[in-house]
């Protein structure tokens, strides 16, 4: 935020070698693939730090589910942050195709509005439609919110984890404007 960022230099010949050969993050980060919000330098970590699935609008399918498993299971890592941010193209475009519905819409890009869409399509019922921005802001915490409950019991394996291992899984929203974090579900 401060433009002070530094510690998580990539190349850093020195961290390389130590990481060679083994990982130990300490956090799996589930991020928007977004071109403005790269978790490593959002979050000033380098190499080994982070575990990070990037997928537009950061939702939970199958494939991300068995990422986190693979990285909690194999790396011990205790903390799953789910990380959404402000004006989410994901979430705008979901939004856009449930009010004007696209023909012959890519079934791949489908698959990813329909797991936004959940979480937002009600929002659409309410008086948010009269206001395009309060709208976006309220969809985009709605998304990481469903995302973050999704992955909660998305499999026995996490639920597990999360039961007797201390597996913490939480919602962040990165603002795009000041660079600021907000931890605002599932954090003390
Ligand atoms: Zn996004």
């Amino acid at each position: 935020m401060a433009g002070e960022a530094g510690r998580g230099l990539v190349s850093d010949p020195s961290r390389r070698s130590e990481v060679a050969t083994y990982q130990e993050p300490f956090a799996i980060i589930l991020g928007c693939s977004d071109s403005r919000v790269p978790a490593e330098i959002v979050f000033d970590q380098g190499l080994g730090d982070l575990f990070v699935i990037r997928v537009a609008g950061n939702i939970v399918a199958p494939s991300q589910v068995g990422s986190v498993e693979f990285a909690a299971e194999r790396f011990k890592t205790r903390l799953v942050v789910v990380l959404g941010h402000s004006s989410c193209g994901a979430v705008t475009a979901t939004l856009e195709e449930l009010t004007r519905p696209t023909e012959n819409q890519s079934k791949n890009l489908h698959s990813i509005v329909e797991r936004v869409r959940p979480s937002v399509e009600s929002l659409l019922l309410t008086d948010l439609r009269h206001d395009h921005e309060a709208l976006i802001r309220v969809a985009v915490r709605a998304n990481i919110r469903t995302s973050v409950n999704h992955l909660r019991h998305a499999s026995d394996i996490i639920e597990q984890l999360i039961r007797t291992e201390g597996l913490a899984v939480v919602g962040a929203e990165y603002s795009l404007e000041t660079g600021l974090v907000d931890f605002f579900d599932g954090t003390p």
